[in-house]
């Protein structure tokens, strides 16, 4: 058994940009135990994760504000406040806040996390792609 205790205020946030778009801050809540790490995210509005997979799988609790979960051949879900989300070993998805709102997250993730490429503006916003489209 381990206790963690809350954050050390001493500890400062972490900018998050080689696999996030945006403007992304993590604060760590549980270092990587036995294959579990949990850490509470930031997204500011349009800031989103890169394409990835979870090896076991990953729980996300929404604690302020929306944003959007995707799995890859599917169009992107709002989630809010209050909202949870599994996600399978091996789906492969983004997440992060909406283009109109921050969203803040409680990410529990087991196993590697299998980073991949850029979510696109296309993919991000496929409504907006094709409204630029139409009036292109
Ligand atoms: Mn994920």
């Amino acid at each position: 058994m381990k206790v963690i205790h809350a954050r050390d205020n001493a500890s400062p946030s972490e900018q998050r940009s080689s696999t996030f778009s945006g403007s992304v801050w993590a604060d760590p809540v549980m270092p990587t135990t036995d294959g579990v790490t949990i850490n509470t995210v930031f997204f500011a509005p349009g800031a989103r994760t890169y394409w990835h997979t979870h090896e076991v799988g990953q729980v996300l609790s929404v604690t302020a504000g929306s944003g959007w979960v995707c799995l890859e051949g599917e169009e992107p879900q709002v989630i809010r406040t209050g909202d949870v989300v599994w996600i399978a070993p091996g789906e492969r998805h983004w997440h992060g806040a909406s283009d109109t709102s921050y969203m803040v997250h409680v990410a529990v993730s087991i196993g590697k996390t299998g980073w991949q490429e850029e979510v696109s503006d296309k993919d991000y916003l496929p409504q907006l792609a094709s409204a630029e489209e139409a009036s292109a």
